[in-house]
């Protein structure tokens, strides 16, 4: 996600004086902060306390039922979308939810208002845009209270691994730090709202490797998130270096996936351990891997199903869809939402004593990655198709050493005009010395798994 979306807000941002960028920077964290730690937002913290998790099954899935049942009946009250859809009576076991309708994308792109409740002040609402796993574009809407349920439990687990909300903290992102035509650093900015040291993920080149790590460890930070890929790189470079890493006390990424061996070479690197979580903007975060290296999804705030192409449960040990019904909010629901995104569940219970629901693993987040010719590794770049209209699907490949080909499945309403801003955006992240085309395709091609993998190499350049 952009600390600025706008490409006008871009521009201001761009000519700043650093002293002004910084200011700029922490105006949006504050409007971000008023949706989402505010008010009693302690208490709700301390709702999401990871030793639940160690309760019994039932009694989690009994809270669960209670639960599911209070956003069921306020949903249908509330919002026009579950008025037409969902039953009046209350469910009396969880299983029951199996038989409720899904909640596509499709859905939403078609009409994202009417999944908001009739009751709720639209312009008090946060406009959150995703490009999702597919790349299409996907537009929704959350209150207040959804966004502050989707930060609790995160900063809840926090406290597990010995760390708090407020310490100071490095993220590596997306999030627009500085153009990427800048050739030296900084690449980093202190967000002195959140005590976040933000560094730019697409400035990793080796070059600079030496000066992120000592801005890491001369900014004081005690935990790490974000995008595990970037982990990674450094963690390779301090083991071939034995350059000197920050002293942290965990690392835990979102936003996308890596092996448990590239996971293992972070550990040992950085001397802490990783946990690599699961989420979507749309839900929050969903499951937290443990010290078994399992998923648990986090029952106290949603109830997600593994599912077949019939929406019924996967059996145990198999892959099936991800779909969440989330507790976050009554005025934005999400019920049996259909994330797109794979997992292989447990067959047995997790030795790490936890009873929520466990995963294996997460499939189809593991995007290749494109390899620019100046030596940068590229992972998610799924938010450059944002600026295309009319986008169905889109994929970006990397067909040669300098060469990208941006696959597009028109829509009906496709504007072919649109395509030039999504080129810069690619520009912006891939840089000068890469050609990007785009061209439209009939269809684009799953994986075994039947999984669109959103960025593809097709080109060996290990
Ligand atoms: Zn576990």
């Amino acid at each position: 996600m952009k600390l600025l979306h706008l490409p006008a807000q871009q521009q201001i941002y761009d000519a700043a004086p650093r002293w002004l960028q910084r200011v700029l920077v922490n105006a949006e964290a504050a409007r971000r902060e008023w949706f989402r730690r505010h008010g009693d937002y302690r208490r709700l913290v301390a709702a999401h306390d990871p030793r639940w998790y160690y309760r019994s099954r039932d009694e989690q899935e009994a809270w669960q039922l209670a639960q599911l049942n209070r956003l069921l009946a306020e949903a249908r009250r509330r919002v026009p979308y579950y008025r037409r859809t969902l039953p009046d009576r209350p469910l009396s076991h969880l299983s029951e939810l199996s038989a409720l309708p899904l909640l596509s994308k499709e859905q939403i792109r078609r009409d994202p208002f009417a999944l908001v409740a009739d009751d709720l002040n639209r312009r008090a609402l946060w406009p959150r845009k995703t490009s999702g796993s597919t790349g299409t574009p996907l537009t929704f809407y959350l209150d207040r209270e959804a966004t502050r349920n989707h930060q609790a439990p995160a900063d809840a687990m926090l406290v597990a691994l010995g760390c708090r909300f407020g310490e100071p903290r490095a993220r590596f992102s997306g999030a627009y730090v500085t153009p990427y035509s800048r050739t030296q650093p900084p690449f980093w900015i202190w967000i002195d709202l959140y005590r976040q040291l933000q560094c730019s993920a697409y400035h990793l080149a080796p070059q600079f490797y030496p000066h992120y790590l000592r801005a890491l460890r001369e900014s004081g930070v005690v935990y790490g998130t974000g995008y595990p890929t970037s982990w990674h790189l450094l963690a390779t470079y301090i083991l071939e270096s034995g350059d000197q890493p920050p002293r942290l006390r965990a690392i835990i990424s979102d936003s996308e996936g890596i092996s448990r061996e590239q996971q293992a070479v972070v550990e040992q690197a950085f001397g802490c351990p990783m946990v690599q979580t699961y989420g979507a903007g749309e839900i929050g975060q969903m499951a937290w891997q443990c010290e078994h290296g399992r998923y648990h999804a986090l029952s106290r705030a949603a109830i997600a199903e593994v599912v077949d192409a019939n929406a019924q449960p996967v059996a145990p040990g198999e892959t099936g869809q991800i779909v969440v019904t989330s507790f976050a909010s009554t005025g934005t629901p999400f019920i049996r939402y259909q994330t797109g995104d794979l997992a292989m569940v447990a067959a047995d219970d997790c030795p790490c004593g936890r009873h929520n629901p466990s995963w294996l693993a997460i499939e189809g987040r593991i995007d290749d990655r494109i390899k620019t010719p100046d030596g940068r590794w590229i992972g998610r770049l799924s938010h450059v198709t944002k600026p295309g209209v009319g986008i169905k699907e889109s994929q970006i490949a990397q067909v040669a050493r300098d060469r990208i080909v941006i696959r597009v499945v028109p829509a009906s309403d496709f504007v072919p005009a649109s395509m030039q801003a999504v080129i810069e955006a690619a520009r912006r992240y891939l840089g000068p010395a890469m050609q990007i085309e785009w061209e439209t395709v009939e269809r684009l091609p799953r994986t075994s798994a039947g999984k669109l993998r959103h960025v593809v190499r097709e080109v060996d350049l290990e």
